[in-house]
């Protein structure tokens, strides 16, 4: 039993992604583009980040937007199309996690070691 409870927490925590992290997109059209993450969706594993994959919606008449017809918003895309940008060496780094003296868990950067804070 203990095993299915820690399985099904897996999916949120590989994540290691959070909200207002600036992320690089690794694949895609996109590819090379830097943004910040506006939005995390754990249980798809996908996020949205600003000024990437902008996608043509179609709307109806709305009080914003009257005539109606199509705005371009942010697509989410998969956590997996994306490296986060290390704030203290600027790199694009895989996440590492270090469980510190009093338990808490940190982020950290395998590039240069440093913790990485979202703000
Ligand atoms: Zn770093």
């Amino acid at each position: 039993m203990g095993l299915f409870k820690s399985n099904k927490r897996e999916p949120v925590s590989k994540l290691n992604i959070r909200k207002n992290d600036i992320v690089r997109v690794i694949a895609g059209e996109d590819r090379g583009m830097e943004g910040k993450i506006l939005k995390v969706f754990p249980k798809k594993q996908q996020i949205i980040v600003e000024g990437i994959n902008f996608i043509k919606r179609h709307t109806k008449p709305s009080q914003d937007n009257p005539q109606g017809g199509i705005i371009e918003k942010e697509g989410p895309i998969h956590f997996s199309n994306v490296m986060v940008v290390c704030p203290n060496c600027g790199n694009p780094t895989r996440i590492g996690i270090k469980v510190l003296e009093d338990g808490s868990r940190a982020r950290i950067c395998r590039n240069c070691s440093e913790m990485i804070v979202s703000s």
